[in-house]
């Protein structure tokens, strides 16, 4: 995964999305964060959640589960 900051994957987000409010985004990836940090995991499967697709989808899952897909080289996560 690429690390980045959520006011960073916000920006790029509202700029991919531009219905999506930057503040809104923002809280959500940083609660997101907190929750993976406070150790959540996927409801599906039990591996650590991905922040950043958990706070867009509006639930707590991993990589796999939320995309479908294994290889994660070229997305994004958060880490503060
Ligand atoms: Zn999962």
């Amino acid at each position: 995964m690429i690390t980045i900051t959520a006011e960073k994957f916000a920006k790029m987000y509202v700029e991919k999305n531009p219905g999506e409010k930057f503040n809104e985004v923002k809280s959500n990836l940083k609660a997101a964060l907190s929750r993976k940090k406070a150790g959540a995991v996927c409801g599906n499967c039990g591996e650590p959640i991905w922040a950043a697709g958990s706070a867009i989808v509006g639930f707590d899952g991993c990589f796999t589960c939320i995309t479908g897909e294994s290889d994660h080289s070229e997305d994004y996560e958060v880490y503060e």
